[in-house]
């Protein structure tokens, strides 16, 4: 532990909220940096994971909710994404102490430097992309945040840069957390059962801009149409940013023409040809466009990028190639849990004509699905409906042959039955999975199962 932190968390009376993986690693951290912890959430103590290491850490908890005193007299709050700070309780606990997430409380502790990538997808793929540039050219890089590593956990190694993902929740509340280097990939409709309004949300995501000044870097996507119009908006101008575009030459930036991508940077110009990357769709050419973006501004040699992108095979539960049967092609796409990411989806596939069926649904966040009705019909033959938000989907208006399937085992039999050799199943449920799923890797996990076994 270094000296920093205890010096400003000594004897300091802090709440945490929220006890998953984020929110225990949190109260131990600051248990350990000398603060006078207590931490509460609305579970009960028994399901409650680390409790036992939590108590004799001696991290008081108090478990089945919490109430407004036991936040009185607190000196600061720290809150888990998942935990909603928009309530009643919440606004009046406001009033007297802060209330921060655990990446602002990071960005308190540490003069290193951050790069902090936001967006509604592509998230994770971006910054495992940067993580793996980072390291290539030497630079010793701390990865986490939204990704599943705990924030703080930067604490634990003397680290160069910081590279953090960051959902909108966690952005609600940051304060004064300062990324050396932004990037924005898209926004698309997301969260709708936890946002008032699409606004709110755009608002959210915006806050990533906040506190970077004039020689701070943003790498934005230029034709994202929410993001544009939101830029104008706010009357923030093209030169302050590094674009990436896949739709046109940009004099300073990154773009795609052809079959090249393009970098045009502080005078100098690079070329990387697309032939030869291994993660499929436009949308991952954007992901790629942007870690480009962050290597150029961190300096990092054009080596280690060309490396980097070359080499880099995209992750689990994204756009996964499960195998090939009868000349059928099965997609586990289960990380994809919007309508944003579906269409890309079905938009990445290549190819002419209806030749996907798709398994989507899972849990509605409260989301339209209209949009989707283009693309579905002119690229999807046959549409299989899983989950709570099949009604929903269905009142999209869909023109193509629907099926419902009680679960993914009947939905998987049913795209098997319907498929022909030259086909894709594609498995992009455009829907959280806490309907029948713990979670995106246990719905996809199940996916792959089912898929090897046929
Ligand atoms: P996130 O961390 O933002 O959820 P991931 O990289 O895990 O992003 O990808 C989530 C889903 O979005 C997957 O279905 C993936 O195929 C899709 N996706 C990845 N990159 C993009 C992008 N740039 N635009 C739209 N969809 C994307």
């Amino acid at each position: 532990m270094m000296i920093r932190e205890r010096i400003l968390l000594e004897n300091k009376k802090i709440v945490v909220v929220g006890l998953g993986v984020t929110g225990s690693y949190t109260a131990l951290f600051l248990s350990a940096c000398g603060a006078d912890v207590t931490a509460t959430d609305v579970k009960p103590a028994e399901l409650i994971e680390c409790r036992e290491e939590l108590e004799k850490a001696g991290v008081r908890i108090e478990a089945g909710g919490h109430t407004e005193e036991l936040f009185n007299g607190a000196d600061l709050v720290v809150v888990s994404p998942g935990v909603r700070t928009d309530t009643g309780l919440f606004k009046t606990i406001k009033h007297h102490t802060e209330v921060i997430s655990d990446v602002e409380l990071l960005s308190r502790l540490t003069d290193v430097p951050i790069i902090a990538v936001t967006g509604t997808n592509g998230k994770t793929t971006t910054t495992t992309l940067v993580a793996d540039i980072l390291t290539r050219a030497g630079i010793r890089t701390f990865t986490g945040g939204n990704i599943g590593v705990p924030a703080l956990k930067f604490f634990e190694q003397d680290y160069e840069l910081c590279l953090l993902e960051l959902s909108s929740f966690q952005l609600e509340n940051i304060r004064t957390l300062r990324p050396r280097v932004s990037v924005l990939l898209n926004i698309t409709e997301d969260h709708m059962d936890r946002y008032h309004s699409f606004r709110d949300y755009v608002d959210a995501k915006f806050r990533i801009f906040m506190n970077q000044k004039e020689e701070d870097h943003r790498v934005v996507n230029i034709e994202d149409s929410v993001i544009r119009e939101e830029l104008e908006r706010r009357g923030i101008k093209e030169q302050t940013l590094l674009p990436f575009s896949t739709k046109r030459e940009l004099k300073e930036g990154v773009y795609l023409t052809g079959d090249n991508i393009v970098c045009r940077y502080a005078g100098r110009e690079s070329v990387y040809p697309v032939e030869g990357i291994k993660i499929e769709g436009t949308h991952n050419l954007e992901n790629i466009m942007a870690g480009i973006g962050v290597a150029l501004v961190v300096g990092v040699d054009e080596g280690a990028v060309r490396q980097g992108i070359y080499s880099f095979r995209g992750l689990p539960h994204r756009m996964e190639t499960v195998r090939e049967l009868n000349g059928v092609r099965y997609i586990n796409d289960s990380k994809s849990t919007n309508p944003g990411s579906l269409k890309r989806a079905l938009e990445g596939l290549g190819g002419e004509g209806k030749r996907v069926v798709l398994i989507a649904g899972g849990k509605d966040k409260g989301m339209d699905f209209s949009g989707l009705k283009d693309v579905v019909d002119s690229r999807v033959k046959l549409l299989i409906l899983i989950g709570d938000a099949r009604d929903k989907l269905k009142r999209a208006g869909f023109g193509t042959r629907t099926l419902d399937a009680q679960g993914l085992e009947e939905a998987v039999l049913m795209a098997r039955d319907n498929a022909e050799p030259g086909d894709t199943v594609l498995f992009s449920p455009g829907c959280a999975s806490f309907d029948m799923f713990r979670d995106f890797e246990h719905r996809g996990n199940c996916f792959k199962e089912i898929v090897r076994g046929l």
